[in-house]
């Protein structure tokens, strides 16, 4: 793994007067440049050959460089770091970046400083991790079963080889588990012998926060003892499954398939809003815990609201999620912050511009 030091002496070396904020043209990109340039930034787009055209079609959030790539993995040829680290580039990280380029790519080949903590791909990308830092904070998680034996409810599986919930199927008994699995492997949809994960599935309400953690700031809530915790906003996906009504009477099929096809805006009822601020703490000081100096910057809480039991978290995204470019003018939220329009994007250019000014960049890159 590439140690935070050698990032920190590569970034000792950049103009500050200069930086240039840098990301993969796809997610959430767009937000990240026009918030790069609300607060004055250079930017720098990564695309594909292809795709440059459409992403110079917005005035207000092209980048102003666009480096052209045949394939995303290309950002990890020598040369090209070396282009990036001669624009004092910063990279920020998203969905795509870290899914198209590889986690294990980014921790042990990509020299680049980047924006907020590296470590969290480690621990966030695999499963079992992120269930020990889910526990580790004492928030409440899905129950998991270690062997389809042990299905005695419903639950819902999660093959590693079903990429982004497509695959992803329920089940209440092990017969019933052995019987959807097969007609998976029947349809094509995965080979037979992939890793899955087996948990409880949970009725309720989903609710996906976006949080912000700054460590420049004094921490302003309860039990939080480092940095100040923003709730930027909020959204839901909006997942094949959601319309499942439409394919009434007869192709339910096609519609069992947790594939995210878009977001929707949501707010949680007011009191609630204690609830996900507490848990998001915990996140946070577990983080903190296990991997120093843990969360930089944006995160976000996958959860489901059942009304006996509460909130429960089955997933934790420690980057800045494509929910958030449902507000790139500020969410319901943000005003309770800030009087002007912050976005998750401009959030992170503010964060950087202030720790600039405070001689702290340091403090927010590895
Ligand atoms: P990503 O990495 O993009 O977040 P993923 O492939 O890891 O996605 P999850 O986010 O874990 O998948 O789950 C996909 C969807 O499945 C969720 O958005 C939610 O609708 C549903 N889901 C996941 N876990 C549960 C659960 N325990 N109970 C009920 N529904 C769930």
């Amino acid at each position: 793994m590439i140690s935070r030091e050698e990032l920190l002496r590569i970034l000792s070396r950049y103009d500050e007067r200069d930086i240039k904020i840098v990301t993969i043209c796809s997610h959430s990109s767009l937000q990240i440049f026009h918030g790069a340039r609300l607060e004055g930034f250079g930017t720098i787009g990564i695309a594909l050959r292809g795709n440059r055209p459409y992403y110079e079609s917005f005035p207000r959030a092209s980048p102003e460089i666009m480096l052209e790539v045949e394939n995303y993995k290309d950002v990890l040829r020598k040369e090209f770091q070396e282009k990036l680290i001669s624009e004092n580039a910063l990279i920020i990280p998203h969905g795509s970046f870290v899914e198209y380029v590889g986690a294990e790519n980014i921790l042990e080949r990509f020299r680049v400083p980047m924006f907020g903590n590296r470590l969290t791909l480690y621990w966030e990308g695999d499963r079992e991790r992120q269930r020990k830092w889910i526990m580790e904070a004492g928030v409440r998680a899905p129950r998991r079963y270690s062997s389809p034996d042990e299905i005695d409810g419903p639950v819902i599986v999660k093959l590693h080889g079903a990429k982004g919930g497509r695959g992803y199927f329920r089940a209440s008994s092990p017969s019933e588990f052995r019987r959807r699995l097969e007609e998976l492997k029947l349809r094509g949809i995965i080979r037979g012998g992939e890793e899955y994960v087996i948990e409880e599935f949970i009725p309720g309400v989903r609710f996906y926060p976006h949080f912000f953690l700054s460590l420049l700031e004094a921490p302003n809530l309860p039990g939080l003892e480092h940095g100040r915790l923003e709730l930027l906003g909020m959204d839901r996906r909006l997942e094949i499954i959601d319309e499942v009504y439409r394919g009434l009477p007869e192709i339910i099929e096609d519609y069992l398939d947790y594939t995210v096809a878009g977001n929707i805006p949501v707010i949680v009822r007011e009191k609630f809003i204690v609830d996900l601020l507490e848990a998001a703490a915990r996140i946070s000081l577990a983080a903190r815990r296990l991997f120093s100096p843990g969360l930089i910057g944006p995160f976000c809480l996958e959860t489901i609201y059942h009304p006996r039991r509460g909130f429960t978290v089955f997933e934790i995204s420690a980057r800045i999620v494509a929910g958030t470019n449902l507000y790139p003018m500020g969410s319901p939220y943000s005003p309770y912050y800030y009087d002007e329009p912050m976005s998750m994007g401009r959030r992170i250019a503010r964060e950087i511009k202030r720790a600039i000014e405070l001689g702290r960049l340091s403090d927010l890159i590895y």
